[in-house]
């Protein structure tokens, strides 16, 4: 019987026929393998001899599926695997074979265990299940003292068994071995070989390639590579010794795994785990990473925290205001009337009427005058406002001292004045005015409440200003019976633009004549939503260009990663991770850095508000509310899927072959 061929009808394990690999260098074509037929049946123990150069590495690259041919056919057990996309031939790897590397590739954050496990994560296989299985394995190699060590703690014949039980790990057919002994001095080397040669009569195929004639011949089989064609093929004395290569009799562990990858959510969190393991690994840098995030997310969330408590230091100043829908009723025919002063038309009675439509809210009428107010020697020109006694509720104007109006004073023309600051300065300096009496024109009047307006928004000029009922005011001052003015608070939600029409028309009836203008502060109201809004945004952009910074450096360090990493990535690859399992890895990687970020980022600025609050200005404080929590929390989200996109879909296009090879 001549090598490789079997008396059995089963298609063999491993067929190659006419397999050519060329790789351009330059403008000329180097054909690593050119023409290779070679048939290798399950349970045979193979070398790959030749010099350096010769293809061997090409070709367990191409067995293993981590390689394409340029032309020819390659079948595993019968399956042609020309036809086949990278996730298929990365199920192949996972289910078919085991990689052992002359420099083992041991992943260094990985415990002797965890490396021997790695496989099985792709493979589907439940945590404990894979745990158990990898100490059974790394014990049955003598190295159940080792598990736990690190690859650096152990010798290089150690490592190299580690990485023959992660070979075996997923209980693959072959396990394929480049130079597996070539970085090992002879004593460790023997111990490997025994070993391989160990578990092929246990019924593991393994295929090796080595450049050492010494090492082939403990094997059953050699074929000679020279310039990437096969120049001898031929059984050894081992081979003669133990006769035809035996059946897989001897499988200490039963196979393993579900057969299929697990879905994206089973495997979060062990891909997150993954991913926590080697930011651990990289400490100084994952801390630099981290500061950047962390400075745009305190960013983030100061900005916010910032808007929201000068939103509601505005909101208390200025919320009456802006929840103040107003209509101003005033005589005109149209606004800007120049004969309005004659219209004496406005009355009392209006005011009445209005009240009692549905979308008023209030209605309070005022009139305008000036006069001479004295106390004592003092007299000053004033400001006469008449009002009733819902126009202090109405401007939500606070008392410094006293009170407002009641309905009786209004309705008995009470001699009560309400005096401003500036008055109460005036006349009184320090003392208190109420109770005193003064004069508003000729009329003495007891004063009852100081007030000091709110200046700015609507400023009456610089004279001082008492205040009268209007009947007061009307009756015993200036002698008319009319109004200046309708002030009218519509109930919530209602618009001036809807509701002018109605009460102009209301009026006009009551009058039989056009003789009124309205007004309404919507234009205001507007700005004012609108510069709050503008603030905001500005803090918010502030907040997003910080964490854009933060973002952009986590993209840089992951493509960092991604190319110190190659060969951890080139690695799970060859265990049978698909493209889709290491771009998540790398994703996670990048969310799971963003949102430690993030949680640092609040803790710091929790501490930055506390630590601030008390030095603030009088009614701001800062808190941190669950909007700027959640708008951290989902920047950070966003920045890590967004920058981490990009390096890791670099990662997982990486070639397996270019990327082991790596330094
Ligand atoms: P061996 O493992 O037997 O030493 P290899 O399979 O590594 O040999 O290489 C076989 C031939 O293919 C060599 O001439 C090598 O220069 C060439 N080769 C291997 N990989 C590449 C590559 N990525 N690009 C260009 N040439 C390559
Ligand atoms: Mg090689």
């Amino acid at each position: 019987m001549s090598p490789g061929e079997s008396l059995e009808k089963d298609p063999p394990l491993i067929e190659l026929r006419g397999a050519m690999r060329s790789y351009s260098s330059g403008d000329q074509r180097v054909f690593a393998l050119n023409g290779v037929d070679l048939v290798i049946q399950a349970g045979e123990m193979v070398a790959l001899m030749g010099a350096s150069g010769s293809g061997k590495s090409t070709l367990l690259n191409i067995l293993g599926c981590l390689d394409r041919l340029s032309a020819g056919s390659y079948r595993v057990a019968g399956l042609d695997t020309s036809g086949l996309d990278a996730d298929a031939l990365a199920r192949l790897r996972r289910d078919h074979f085991g990689f052992v590397f002359q420099r083992y590739n041991l992943l260094g954050q990985l415990t002797a265990v965890a490396n021997v496990e790695t496989p099985a994560i792709y493979a589907g296989l439940a945590p404990e299940q894979r745990h158990a299985r990898a100490k059974a394995l790394l014990q049955r190699l003598g190295l159940a003292d080792r598990a736990t060590h690190y690859p650096n703690q152990l010798s290089g014949g150690q490592q190299q068994r580690v990485s023959i039980a992660r070979a075996l790990m997923n209980e693959g057919a072959a396990i394929l071995a480049d130079e597996p002994t070539g970085a090992l001095d002879s004593a460790n080397g023997r111990e490997v070989m025994n070993l391989l040669v160990e578990l092929n009569r246990q019924g593991h195929t393994i295929i090796l390639a080595t450049h050492d004639p010494h090492i082939a011949a403990q094997t059953k089989r050699i074929v000679e590579f020279a310039d990437g064609v096969i120049v001898s093929d031929r059984l050894t004395e081992a081979a003669v010794d133990c006769g035809a290569p035996q059946a897989e009799t001897e499988r200490p562990c039963p196979p393993v795994g579900n057969g299929g990858y697990l879905a994206p959510w089973e495997s979060f969190f062990e891909t997150a785990g993954t991913a926590w393991q080697a930011l651990l690994a990289h400490r100084l840098r994952t801390a630099l990473t981290l500061l950047g995030v962390i400075i745009g997310i305190v960013s983030v969330s100061m900005m916010v925290a910032v808007g929201e408590a000068g939103g509601r230091v505005l909101g208390e100043q200025m919320g009456e205001f802006l929840n103040l829908r107003m209509i101003v009723l005033y005589p005109g025919k149209q606004a800007g009337d120049a004969f309005a002063a004659y219209l004496h038309t406005l009355k009392a009675s209006d005011v009445e009427e209005l009240r009692r439509q549905e979308y008023v809210e209030l209605a309070t009428p005022q009139t305008y005058t000036t006069a001479t107010v004295r106390y004592h020697n003092k007299s000053a020109m004033a400001a006469i406002t008449g009002v009733a006694e819902d126009y202090f509720d109405f401007f939500s104007l606070r008392f410094d001292i006293g009170r407002g109006f009641t309905r009786d004073d209004v309705k008995a023309l009470a001699p009560v004045v309400v005096i401003d600051d500036r008055v109460r300065h005036q006349f009184f300096y320090g003392a208190n005015p109420l109770g005193k009496i003064i004069y508003v024109g000729n009329l003495p009047c007891i004063v009852i409440g100081v007030i000091t307006p709110k200046r700015g928004l609507a400023e009456p000029g610089n004279r001082p200003s008492v205040f009268l009922p209007y009947t007061t005011s009307n009756a015993r001052v200036t002698g008319r019976d009319y109004l200046d003015m309708v002030l009218i608070r519509l109930r919530k939600g209602g618009s001036g633009k809807e509701v002018e029409p109605k009460i102009i028309d209301l009026v006009t009836k009551r009058h039989h004549a056009k003789d009124i203008a309205v007004e309404n502060n919507d234009a205001e109201v507007h700005n004012l939503v609108m510069l709050t809004s503008s603030v905001r945004m500005l803090l918010a952009a502030v907040g997003l260009i910080s964490l854009l910074v933060g973002g952009i450096g986590v993209m840089n360090i992951m493509l960092v990663s991604v190319t110190e990493r190659a060969r951890e990535i080139g690695l799970r690859l060859a265990v049978g991770a698909r493209q889709s399992d290491i771009r998540r890895q790398f994703l996670l990687e990048a969310i799971v850095l963003c949102l430690i970020g993030a949680a640092l980022g609040v803790l710091i600025c929790l501490v930055m508000i506390l630590a601030a609050n008390p030095f603030l200005p009088p009614g701001w404080t800062l808190e941190l509310s669950p909007q700027a929590l959640t708008t951290a929390t989902l920047c950070a989200f966003l920045t890590g899927t967004i920058f981490g996109y990009f390096p890791a879909s670099n990662a997982a296009k990486l070639d397996p072959v270019e990327a082991l090879a790596r330094e």
